[in-house]
């Protein structure tokens, strides 16, 4: 082996790449069931939206992106996550001028330079949603809702919800300045990302895995929120309340984006070790202006892909099974690769899923990979079929078989697989 991929990324294909259509293919369906649709972005976008909206004393801006320069000396950068560059399509397509609540999901890579670790990866899949456009409360439990309802579809226990209020720009600075002044009294206790970050950006020492000890003693943010946020974050525990959503008030809870304001939640899985946050998000509502726009307010989350693929239960209600095909044609002798495409071509045009072999191994290993990709049927092409306009096709789970017209092999497999109960 000459090349190996490069750290921190995944190769996906067989089973974990149908299971990733199976569970993608639900979450469409319910995030398009809220009226959400579908928004893409480009993967990479101009540094400098990332650090106006992500933040420059965030881990992700300070350490973790793929920037490059482009061939005329641009600031590239690959994606961290795509909240912004929602906003910016946003706002340089003209969608604020519509009006109402803007709705968008999106799915993709992102990409971190981060220490690669499970469940933590350098390029790995984000699904996420977007509304924006509202202030009120209810869209938040409308997200944490839609985010939880991802893992219910796809068979997972009742997850709990991790919920906080971060406060806004009237009354985070106050709380910063607090709690710089209590964070002086822990010097020594600090580690020293949090001794040197303390000044600039005091909150993240809630993020932080080695300080939990002093964190426990700092104080809280929501008992010095403002009257705004304080009402917010009120009326959005009385909805959930209302709509039955369990949640779990955690006062030290913060993201690692600096955009959000008032609403931060997380839902957490116990099975995911130090990793263990399937989905964020929260509420933006500076975003916009950040971007150049208007005071436009926002709420959003992102789900890991890879993170739910790992977690998935054994009873997930799988759909697309495991890639199988329903029939396998092979061509007995040199000649009929052109017949033997051609009869493909037709039997998919009846939705029947069809891999052909034509190559020249021996029949038991042909038979073989029939099996292995889990053929139903097996359909023979040999020089005297061939010369008929004939096939014979076998049962594979029954071992019987027929000599067939072309046009009759679709119907006999549909007779076939009816007398199954397929
Ligand atoms: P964030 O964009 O940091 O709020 O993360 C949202 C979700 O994306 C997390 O809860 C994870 O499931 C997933 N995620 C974030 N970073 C990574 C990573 N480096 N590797 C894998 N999944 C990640």
């Amino acid at each position: 082996m000459k090349f190996s991929r490069p750290r921190g990324t995944n190769d996906l294909f067989g089973e974990r790449m149908e299971r990733w259509h199976d569970v993608e293919g639900r979450i469409v369906r319910l995030v398009r069931g809220y009226g959400y649709s579908e928004i893409r972005t480009p993967v990479f976008e101009m540094t400098d939206l990332f650090i106006r909206a992500v933040g420059k004393a965030t881990d992700i801006v300070s350490k973790e992106m793929y920037t490059f320069s482009d061939k005329k000396g641009r600031s590239l950068t690959l994606r961290p996550e795509n909240t912004a560059s929602v906003m910016r399509a946003f706002l340089e397509n003209g969608l604020h001028r519509k009006g109402g609540i803007s709705r968008f999901y999106y799915m993709g890579p992102m990409f971190r330079y981060d220490r690669p670790q499970a469940g933590r990866y350098r390029q790995f899949h984000q699904v996420g949603a977007e509304a924006i456009g509202s202030s009120n409360p209810a869209v938040d439990a409308e997200i944490i809702d839609i985010s939880l309802s991802i893992y219910s579809v796809c068979g997972f226990p009742p997850l709990d919800v991790r919920l906080n209020s971060v406060g806004c720009p009237v009354c985070r600075p106050a709380f910063k300045e607090i709690l710089i002044r209590s964070l002086a009294g822990y010097g020594d206790e600090l580690c020293q990302n949090c001794r040197e970050r303390g000044m600039v950006n005091p909150l993240r020492i809630f993020d932080c895995k080695k300080c939990g000890e002093v964190k426990k003693k700092l104080p809280f943010i929501t008992d010095h929120l403002c009257r705004e946020c304080g009402e917010h974050f009120s009326r959005l525990q009385e909805i959930l309340d209302g709509l039955g959503i369990r949640y779990t008030l955690d006062p030290l809870l913060v993201r690692g984006l600096d955009y959000y304001t008032k609403t931060a939640f997380e839902i957490i899985h116990p099975g995911l070790g130090a990793q263990n946050a399937l989905s964020g998000g929260g509420r933006y509502d500076g975003l916009a202006e950040d971007c150049g726009g208007g005071h436009i307010p926002a709420v959003g989350f992102s789900a890991g892909m890879e993170r739910l693929l790992e977690t998935l239960p054994e009873s997930f209600p799988g759909e697309t099974g495991d890639g199988r095909v329903d029939v396998c044609i092979i061509l007995i002798g040199d000649s009929g690769s052109m017949q033997a495409l051609s009869l493909a071509g037709r039997l998919r045009e009846s939705g029947l899923s069809v891999l052909t072999d034509l190559s020249g191994r021996s029949m038991k290993k042909k038979l073989g990979a029939a099996s292995e990709a889990g053929a139903g049927f097996a359909v023979f092409l040999g020089p005297d079929e061939l010369e008929r306009e004939k096939a014979t096709v076998k049962n594979m789970m029954t071992g019987s078989q027929e000599v067939l017209a072309f046009d009759g092999i679709g119907p006999f497999i549909e007779r076939e697989r009816d007398n199954r109960g397929e």
